[in-house]
């Protein structure tokens, strides 16, 4: 065991039941490449090499990459920053998409996400399997008109299916974090290619639009449909950010950019 560091978001996992079944929540295949973000001390890591012929596992704190190197030399153990990772070189190099597992470091959570997300959209990455805070899930799956849905809830639902698999209490780590935690699945390559949009241009305008949730949209978009030299068609200027759906995103992305509703 090695001292966690709060910093570096260190809470082992300490219960092999709830290992057993984030494991058992990738839908991949033995021979899948599987890439683990920060295994720390080996919770998942052991289970996964029982599973899977090839794991890879990111981790930047030293004392535990050494851990891993040691108890399971097969895992092809990477020591760097999870954020700094070429994910289309990764699946490049190990010639499939990737499966990624986690408990993540929840300091770092929605970077992570968004790096996942535009690693999906490129077909890199299949699927993705998480711990992170149970107020981020929650935001990762929430609805319109409700007041967990918002940049996030968008960004994933356009780019992914997203479900919750099962929360995770405080009490089965070390040391306990002050949340409580859920596992989630996302997955990749499965949406409908006419919600095809620049991701920039989205993530721009549904940025902008729920900066002032509560503004209608005609308000909170002045700025960016006077660039854009555009008005809003009347039915979508009299709305809120959080009444569009991530598809309605998508459409008003699209016309606001010269393109067709559809491709
Ligand atoms: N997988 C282990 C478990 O379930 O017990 C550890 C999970 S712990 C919540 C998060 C892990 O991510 C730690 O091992 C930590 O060192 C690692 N980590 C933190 N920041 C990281 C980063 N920027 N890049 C890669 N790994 C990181």
């Amino acid at each position: 065991m090695i001292r966690p560091i709060k910093r570096l978001g260190q809470n082992f996992l300490q219960d092999p039941n709830t290992a057993r079944n984030i494991v058992a929540g990738l839908v991949a295949k033995r021979g899948d490449p599987v890439v683990e973000i920060g295994p720390g001390t080996g919770a998942l890591t052991g289970l996964l090499t029982d599973a899977f012929d090839r794991v890879t596992a990111i981790e930047v704190d030293e004392r535990a990459a050494e851990i891993i190197e040691d108890l399971w030399p097969a895992v092809d153990i990477r020591r760097m920053d999870i954020l700094d990772v070429d994910w289309q070189a990764l699946r490049k190099e190990l010639e499939a998409p990737l499966h990624v597992i986690g408990n993540l470091p929840y300091y770092i959570t929605t970077p992570i996400l968004f790096d996942l997300l535009d690693a999906g959209a490129d077909g890199d990455v299949k699927e993705a399997v998480m711990m992170m805070q149970y107020e981020v899930a929650e935001r990762l799956i929430a609805q319109p008109r409700t007041k967990q849905y918002g940049i996030l809830s968008v960004a994933v639902q356009q780019a992914a299916r997203a479900e919750i698999l099962f929360p995770v209490s405080r009490n089965v780590f070390f040391p306990k974090p002050d949340v409580r935690s859920a596992v989630v699945r996302l997955t990749f390559g499965e949406q409908d290619p006419a919600l095809h949009v620049d991701t920039a241009h989205l993530r721009m305008v549904v940025r902008t639009a729920f900066n002032q949730r509560r503004k209608t949209l005609r308000n909170s978009l002045q700025a960016l449909t006077g660039s854009l030299g555009r008005e809003l068609p009347e039915d979508v200027a009299s709305k809120r950010a959080e009444e569009l759906s991530p598809s309605d995103f998508v459409t008003l992305t699209r016309y606001l950019h010269g393109m067709p509703p559809r491709p």
